[in-house]
């Protein structure tokens, strides 16, 4: 005890030299900066991030990763919550602007809004990263700190169109009326979404592509989300009859459960065989893999968030820090130099185990 009260005033000394120096760093840090913390030394970088919307489950799963991997990096990131509307973003990137961010990850509410943030991180030479919605062509050209993560769309409606096909080869019974053309309906993310597009596009080309005739009964938005879903569900099972409907194609998992909710109120996926549509999403999300568990969704594509947000902070760092993005710098391949693609899983029932959490 005597020993301690000794060294107590060194111990103080270096307790207040380290507040000094954490104060340094955290006047461009933000309110989220710990002083405490070993790691947030000056040389840490601060990213802004601003996500859509934080109630989107796919989206959830990418910012756990992002703040993960940040932590792991000892840097900082400040996530917000755009409720999506891009007003609310545009505002929230001027604050991270004002704060004095080293760099930004934004998950447009907007894609073809990307524009004008991008004019915002070119004014003050910083480096900004995109995820998960792809801005346009031209803006990510107009500017050299400007990166894009996310995954080829196309990839992920080609699986779950493949996962379609796959079960029609091997269940002869599930064209009920035995015409050769597998009628289906189709529950579409939000409009303008390269994934919505491209996944409803390729998910039929593949089925096609398999050999099958196909014949879309009804499509329509869901937005991603499964309340949504199960309504827009209910409203073809009326519209269409139950007995007409020979699968069920979704844009995202959150819609695929929704849709399980909607089969599942008519005694349908619930074990019986004889009442059972297949049903397939993309995400991989832990929901829908428990779905796949208890034999009511047949199939999704695993969309990879721990990759995505990895790979997102990487970069905002590497920039931050005026390295070149490549390879070594951050642990992913990039295609020409700005896009940074994370490939998608098909998730059957054969390997669903392992991305069972
Ligand atoms: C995911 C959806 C998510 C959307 C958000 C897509 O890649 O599959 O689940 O709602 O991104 O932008």
């Amino acid at each position: 005890m005597k020993r301690f009260k000794k060294l107590l005033p060194i111990v103080m000394a270096t307790v207040m030299i380290a507040a000094t120096m954490g104060g340094c760093a955290s006047s461009n840090k933000g309110s989220d900066s710990k002083s405490g913390d070993a790691k947030s030394t000056k040389s840490s970088v601060l990213i802004g991030s601003a996500i859509y919307k934080f109630d989107d489950t796919f989206m959830t799963g990418v910012r756990t990763a992002m703040e993960g991997q940040a932590k792991e990096k000892g840097s900082t990131i400040e996530l917000v919550d755009s409720q999506n509307k891009q007003p609310t973003q545009n505002e929230q990137v001027d604050t991270f602007l004002t704060k004095g961010v080293n760099a930004l990850a934004v998950n447009p509410v907007d894609r073809t809004a990307a524009g004008p943030l991008i004019e915002k991180a070119k004014a003050k030479k910083l480096p900004i990263v995109f995820l998960n919605r792809e801005p346009e062509k031209a803006d990510m050209d107009s500017y050299d700190k400007v990166w894009y993560v996310g995954a080829k769309a196309e990839q992920s409606g080609t699986q779950s169109g493949e996962i379609i096909a796959d079960y029609f080869k091997a269940h002869k019974e599930a064209d009920k009326n035995g015409d050769g053309v597998i009628q289906y309906v189709m529950l579409q993310g939000e409009p303008g979404h390269q994934d919505a597009t491209l996944r409803t596009e390729y998910s039929i080309k593949a089925i096609e592509a398999a050999g099958f005739k196909t014949q879309k009964l009804a499509a329509d938005t869901a937005m991603w989300d499964k309340a949504k879903a199960t309504d827009l569900m209910k409203a073809f099972i009326t519209g269409q009859g139950l007995d007409k409907i020979e699968a069920v194609l979704c844009n995202n998992d959150d819609m695929a459960l929704g849709a399980v909710e909607a089969l599942k109120a008519e005694g349908y996926n619930k074990g019986d065989a004889a009442k059972y549509i297949p049903v397939v999403g993309v995400d991989a999300t832990a929901p829908a893999l428990q779905a796949m568990k208890e034999g009511s969704l047949l199939g999704t594509v695993l969309n990879d968030a721990a990759n995505q947000g990895k790979a997102t902070v990487n970069i905002a760092i590497a920039a931050a820090q005026g390295k070149e993005i490549n390879k070594e710098n951050i642990g992913y391949d990039v295609t020409d130099g700005k896009y940074i693609w994370i490939n998608y899983v098909k998730v059957t029932q054969e390997n669903y185990k392992e991305y069972l959490k």
